[in-house]
C-alpha cells in the first residue's frame, strides 16, 4: 500500500480509509482530485479520475520513478499498474491484460494510449533496431485507428466509436516483439448520420481540412464539411480538434506503419466515395427510378476505377434470383436510398476493418527467435466504448452497453465472486460482501433462445412481415415478466418505444428505440454493391471485397446477423481476457463540462456506486494480498529459516511455513487455509523477499 504519501493528499489507498463508507470514499476521491492526485488505488486497482486538463505526470523522469518498482513503493499511477503488469508477465511468464472501464469520456483512451508509451519506454534497453521498430508501429497504429475510429459525440470530444483490444507480444526478454489488433464493432450508421452537436468520424474532416487542393481537386472535393449531406450536421461545428494537422499526423503515421502510397491513395478515395454517395438523390420518371445527379456518377466511378454504367446500375438495380431465373429488378425511390446508404456505411467499415488487418499484417510476430524460444507471452490492452444512455438510444447503444455489462461481469467473477469463493473453499473466516451480480441482466440480453439478441433474430428471420414492430411484440410476449424489462408500450400505448431496466444497475434506465433494429440488425448490403467493388480495376479495393466475386445463384447462406457477431465477439473477448491475469483501471468522469475544477458530487458518486467500487474496497479489505500453495511458499523461502532449511521434519508443509513465518514475526499478518497460506499485506512478502536476497 502507498503509504509514503502525505495524508495532505487523502489516503493513497482507499483499503487505508478508517470506515469504509460511501462518505468516506467520496470525501478521499475528492480531495484528491482537488490536490491534482488523480489516481488513487484499491489495492491493485487503480482508480482514476479525469483530470480535464494537461498534467505535467507522464514524462520521462516519472516513467524512470516508476520502473521496476513494486506497487506500494511509489504514488498511485498508470505506469506502476503497467508495471506490476509488466513484471508479472516477465518473472512469471503470464500473460496478463490491463482492462480499462467507465463511461464515455472517462479517459480510457489517454489511460491505455500512457500504459503503451511506459511499456514502449521502459523495454528494449539494448535498442535493438527490430524492437524499436515494432514499438514505433505500435504507438502510431493509435493515431492511425483514432481518426477512423472516433468521433466527436455531445459525451467526448474524441469518442472511441470502436472497441479495440490490443494485444503486445513479448520475447524471452521481456522486449516488444509484435502485436495484434482485435476491433469490435464500428458504429458505422454514424457514416450517414450523426446527432445534433455531433461530428462523423474524424478522417473526413481531416482530409477536408488537411489535404493538399492537388489532393482534393483529384478527389473532387471541396473543403466545406457543408457541402456533404452526410457530414453537414456536424460540418458546422467547431471543434477543439486540429483536424488539418491530424490529417498530417495520420498520413506520416499510415507511412511509417507501412502502408503503400497506393493503399493511402485507396483511403482517400473511398472517403471522397461516401461524401460524393451522400449528395445523390434519386428521382422518378413515370415508373423508371433514376439518379438526378448524373455527374456524380461519373465522379465516383472515377475514383472506385469501375465502369460507368455499373454504378448506376448497381445503384437502381438488385439483381434476385427466382428459382433457376436470375431476373434485374428495378429500386423504388426508397430501396435506392437505403441502398446507397448501406454502401456507404459498408465501405467505410470494411475499410476500417481493412485498416486493422493491414495493420496486424505489419506488427505480427516476425521475430523467429522467440518462436523458437517458444516463449512469448502478452499484455493485453483493452479499451473499449464507455457505456452511454442518450435521448435516443438504438442498436449501437444497446450493443455498448451490454458489451460493459459483460466486462462489470468479468469485474465481479474475477475480483468480487473468486476472492470470496476461495477464502471459504480453504475455511479462511469470512463473512461474505454483497454486491450486486449483473449476471441477470447479461443473461436478458444473450441468453439463447429468450434473451433479447435471440428475440431480435427471430423476428429478422421471420418470412413474412419483418419490422422493429413485430420485434417489439416478441420482446413483449417473451420477456414481460422480467424484473429488468419494461415495455413503454405496455405502459404508455408508445409504439416506437421499448425501454428495458436491464441497465438499471449501471446508470438508472436506459430506454431504447426499436425503431432500426431490424434493419441494423441483418445489415444487409445488395450483391451488387459487393460486385461492383469486386470488379474494381483497383486492387486494394478489389482486395477488401472477395466476396463480390460470388454469382448471385451462388450466394445461399444467411449470413450472422449483427447482433450474434457481436455476441459471439464479445464472448471471445471475456474468455481471452478470462485467461489472463487482469490488471483494472476503473476510470470516473468528474463531470459533463470537461471541466478540470468542477467535481460534481452526485454525478461522481453514482459512478462509484455502479462500479462496485466500495464492495470492491471491503473485499480487498477483508482480504489478502498474496497466497501461495504451502509446497510453492517453502520452496521459495525456505532458505530463511533454520526450521525449514534444507529441508523440514515437521509433520506437513503447512507446519513448516507456520514455524517459519512465526520465525520472522509475521505470524499475525496471515492465515492459514487448507491447501495456501494467505498474506495480507503486501509489505510481508516484500520483506520475505529481501531477506531471501540476502541469504
Ligand atoms: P469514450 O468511451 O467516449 O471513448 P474515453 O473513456 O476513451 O471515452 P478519453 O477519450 O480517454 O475518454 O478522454 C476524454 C478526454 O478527457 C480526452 O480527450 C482528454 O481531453 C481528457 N483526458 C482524459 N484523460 C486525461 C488525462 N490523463 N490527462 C489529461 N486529460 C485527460
Ligand atoms: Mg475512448
Amino acid at each position: 500500500m502507498a503509504e509514503h504519501e502525505s495524508l495532505e493528499f487523502g489516503k493513497a489507498d482507499f483499503v487505508l480509509l478508517d470506515n469504509v463508507s460511501m462518505e468516506e470514499f467520496m470525501a478521499n476521491l475528492k480531495l484528491r482530485f482537488e490536490k491534482g492526485r488523480i489516481y488513487t488505488y484499491i489495492g491493485e486497482v487503480v482508480v482514476s479520475v479525469n483530470p480535464y486538463r494537461a498534467m505535467n505526470i507522464y514524462g520521462r523522469d516519472v516513467i524512470e520513478q516508476y520502473k521496476g518498482r513494486e506497487l506500494y513503493e511509489r504514488p498511485p499511477h498508470l505506469f506502476a499498474i503497467a508495471d506490476a503488469a509488466y513484471k508479472a508477465m516477465k518473472r512469471r511468464n503470464k500473460d496478463t491484460c490491463i482492462v480499462i472501464s467507465g463511461e464515455s469520456g472517462a479517459g480510457k483512451t489517454e489511460a491505455s494510449k500512457y500504459i503503451m508509451q511506459y511499456i514502449a519506454a521502459i523495454t528494449n534497453p539494448n535498442q535493438r533496431a527490430e524492437v524499436e521498430r515494432v514499438k514505433n508501429m505500435l504507438l502510431k497504429s493509435n493515431c492511425v485507428l483514432e481518426a477512423f475510429g472516433n468521433a466527436k459525440t455531445n459525451r467526448n470530444d474524441n469518442s472511441s466509436r470502436f472497441g479495440k483490444y490490443m494485444d503486445i507480444n513479448f520475447d524471452f526478454k521481456g522486449d516488444p516483439i509484435g502485436g495484434h489488433i482485435n476491433n469490435y464493432l464500428l458504429e458505422k450508421s454514424r457514416v450517414i448520420f450523426q446527432q445534433e452537436g455531433e461530428r462523423s468520424f474524424h478522417s473526413f474532416y481531416q482530409l477536408l481540412r488537411g489535404a493538399p487542393d492537388s489532393l482534393l481537386r483529384s478527389l473532387h472535393i471541396q473543403k466545406d464539411p457543408k457541402a456533404y449531406n452526410f457530414i453537414k450536421v456536424g460540418g458546422q461545428l467547431k471543434s477543439c480538434i486540429n483536424d488539418g494537422a491530424d490529417f498530417k499526423a495520420v498520413a506520416d503515421a499510415m507511412k511509417v506503419i507501412g502502408f503503400t502510397g497506393d493503399e493511402i491513395q485507396t483511403v482517400y478515395k473511398i472517403l471522397a466515395t461516401i461524401l460524393h454517395l451522400g449528395n445523390l438523390t434519386f428521382g422518378v420518371d413515370g415508373d423508371v427510378t433514376l439518379i438526378e445527379n448524373t455527374k456524380l456518377v461519373s465522379v465516383i466511378r472515377e475514383l472506385l476505377s469501375t465502369k460507368e454504367e455499373n454504378v448506376e446500375k448497381a445503384l437502381l438495380y438488385r439483381t434476385v434470383a427466382t428459382g433457376r431465373d436470375v431476373i434485374e429488378k428495378q429500386h423504388t425511390t426508397q430501396e435506392a436510398n437505403y441502398g446507397r446508404d448501406a454502401l456507404a456505411k459498408a465501405m467505410y467499415e470494411r475499410l476500417f476493418c481493412w485498416i486493422v488487418s493491414r495493420i496486424n499484417d505489419i506488427i505480427e510476430v516476425r521475430n523467429y527467435d522467440a518462436k523458437i524460444h517458444g516463449k512469448n507471452t502478452v499484455i493485453g490492452v483493452l479499451d473499449i466504448y464507455g457505456f452511454e444512455i442518450f435521448q435516443n438510444n438504438s442498436f449501437e447503444q444497446f450493443c455498448i452497453n451490454y458489451c460493459n455489462e459483460k466486462l462489470q461481469q468479468l469485474f465481479i467473477q474475477l475480483v468480487l465472486k473468486q476472492e470470496q469463493e476461495e477464502y471459504q473453499r480453504e475455511g479462511i473466516p469470512w463473512k461474505h460482501i454483497d454486491y450486486f451480480n449483473n449476471q441477470i441482466i447479461v443473461d436478458l440480453v444473450e441468453q439463447q433462445h429468450k434473451g433479447i439478441f435471440a428475440v431480435l433474430d427471430e423476428a429478422c428471420m421471420n418470412v413474412g412481415k419483418v419490422t422493429d414492430e413485430v420485434f417489439l411484440q416478441g420482446l413483449n410476449t417473451k420477456l414481460a415478466k422480467h424484473a429488468h424489462y419494461t415495455s413503454r408500450k405496455l405502459i404508455q400505448e408508445d409504439p416506437e418505444v421499448f425501454s428495458n431496466q436491464c441497465l438499471h444497475h449501471f446508470m438508472g434506465y436506459a430506454r431504447y428505440s426499436v425503431v432500426g433494429f431490424i434493419d441494423k440488425n441483418k445489415d444487409t448490403l445488395f450483391q451488387d454493391f459487393k460486385r461492383l467493388l469486386y470488379n474494381s480495376s483497383n486492387p486494394v479495393l478489389k482486395a477488401m471485397w472477395p466476396e463480390g466475386k460470388l454469382r448471385i445463384t451462388e450466394v445461399t447462406k444467411r449470413p450472422l446477423t449483427a447482433a450474434t457477431l457481436f455476441k459471439n465477439s464479445m464472448i471471445s473477448l471475456v474468455e481471452n481476457l478470462a485467461s489472463k491475469e487482469p490488471y483494472y483501471v476503473r476510470c470516473i468522469k468528474p463531470n459533463d463540462v470537461k471541466s478540470p475544477l468542477l467535481f460534481e458530487h452526485e454525478r461522481c458518486r453514482h459512478q462509484v456506486e455502479y462500479l462496485g467500487l466500495l464492495e470492491n474496497v471491503r473485499v480487498r479489505r477483508a482480504g489478502f494480498a498474496n497466497r501461495q500453495t504451502y509446497p510453492r511458499f517453502l520452496q521459495r523461502y525456505k532458505m530463511i529459516s533454520e526450521f525449514t532449511w534444507p529441508n523440514h521434519d515437521l509433520p506437513s508443509d503447512k507446519d513448516a511455513v507456520k514455524r517459519l513465518l512465526q520465525g520472522c514475526g509475521f505470524d499475525h499478518d496471515v492465515a492459514y487455509g487448507k491447501t495456501k497460506v494467505f498474506i495480507r499485506t503486501p509489505r510481508t512478502l516484500f520483506s520475505l523477499e529481501e531477506q531471501r536476497a540476502e541469504m
